[in-house]
């Protein structure tokens, strides 16, 4: 089989090892005979692979005592809802930052269910897009919460600051940056990640939230979205996702093989760091966004001539190398290069585009 590179953002790119043991298990799961696709989330075998991955996953974040991990359904979005929905009241303030598309689009959801204060924050630096400190944000003192979103997807924006809000609850988008990178747990009282970036694929979503955070909720909150029920349901009050789920499972199992989150950090670093490197080099390609702010997950790029973007993408596609194009709000082009992502896959694109531009520009 010819070896294709997804530089997709998700769904995305899965770890080679995960799909050979997915595959491999997928008729016979545990020795039931049957796939797990056909196995009651109550079985004892699920049960397992249940409480294992939330073991792993709270040793691969060191996640501490007081935090639980409860799962859903619905995605991010789904959370966008959720979070107002069991943190705060209707006539309440919060804060949202906007940092980018996705940020933005949990605010709107939010302003359904409480006030909204936008606080934002990007700025300019030498003609490159950069995020304001967080000591410069603007928050409202009354505001319930803050939300941001550490990792724009869609604008490749990174906020690698971690929050020191005295007295504040900080919530963070994490869909794109769970376990990419350390982070420090005790930061937040609620992150949240839907599964198809860095986790395993779509369906399953993962929150993280302090323990006294959750509480009776107000009753128009929907049963599938409350922290409350989810929680006394072991996040089996519907029948979840189970197959996004035991890829998570896998996922996990994966990264602690290799050597955790302090490995995998290490090696998207190497990986962002030699792309960036060459498209600044570069006089076809260019990415306006400042060091301090330039995502390791999704590398945005646009070429100073556009006439050359089909061409490119038409050229790329041929040469194995998958899903260049950005999202259509924003346009241009985007490697989205997740945990998945080999270096190899890396050096296969800088050669692609190396060549692309000697031939072309
Ligand atoms: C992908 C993504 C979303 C949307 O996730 P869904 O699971 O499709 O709702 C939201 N926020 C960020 C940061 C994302 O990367």
């Amino acid at each position: 089989m010819t070896c294709i590179y997804n530089f997709s953002a998700g769904p995305s790119m899965l770890p080679k090892e995960v799909i050979r043991k997915a595959h491999k298990e997928f008729k016979n799961w545990c020795n039931l005979g049957s796939s797990v696709l056909e196995i009651s989330h109550r079985s004892e075998e699920f049960l397992n692979l249940i409480k294992k991955s939330k073991q792993d996953l709270r040793t691969l974040l060191k996640i501490p005592k007081n935090y639980t991990i409860l799962f859903f359904h619905g995605g991010a979005r789904g959370q966008f809802a959720a979070v107002p929905m069991n943190l705060t009241k209707k006539n309440k303030i919060v804060d949202y930052i906007d940092s980018g598309y996705w940020s933005r689009q949990a605010a709107q959801e939010a302003r359904k269910y409480c006030t909204t204060n936008i606080v934002d924050v990007i700025s300019t630096k030498k003609r490159k897009k950069i995020i304001l400190p967080m000591k410069k944000w603007v928050i409202d003192n009354q505001s319930d919460y803050i939300h941001y979103c550490p990792n724009e997807t869609i604008e490749g924006l990174s906020i690698y600051e971690e929050p020191n809000f005295k007295n504040k609850k900080i919530v963070g988008d994490f869909s794109s940056t769970l376990l990419s990178r350390k982070i420090n747990i005790k930061k937040y009282s609620l992150i949240y990640a839907s599964a198809q970036k860095n986790i395993g694929t779509s369906g399953i979503t993962i929150v993280i939230l302090k323990k006294k955070l959750i509480q009776n909720n107000n009753s128009l909150t929907p049963s599938i979205l409350d922290y409350n029920i989810a929680l006394k349901n072991n996040s089996l009050f519907n029948t979840p996702v189970n197959f996004s789920w035991y890829l998570s499972s896998l996922v996990f199992k994966w990264l602690k093989k290799i050597g955790g989150i302090k490995e995998i950090e290490k090696r998207n670093i190497k990986k962002a760091k030699i792309l960036y490197k060459f498209i600044d080099k570069s006089k076809l390609y260019k990415n306006n966004i400042h060091k301090n702010n330039r995502s390791c997950m999704n590398v945005i790029f646009q070429l100073r001539n556009e006439k050359l973007n089909n061409l490119f993408l038409k050229q790329s596609q041929i040469n194995n190398l998958y899903a260049l194009k950005n999202h259509k709000v924003f346009g241009g082009m985007r490697a989205s290069i997740y945990n998945a992502m080999p270096i190899k896959g890396i050096k296969k694109l800088i050669k692609f585009m190396s060549n692309f531009e000697k031939k072309n520009f």
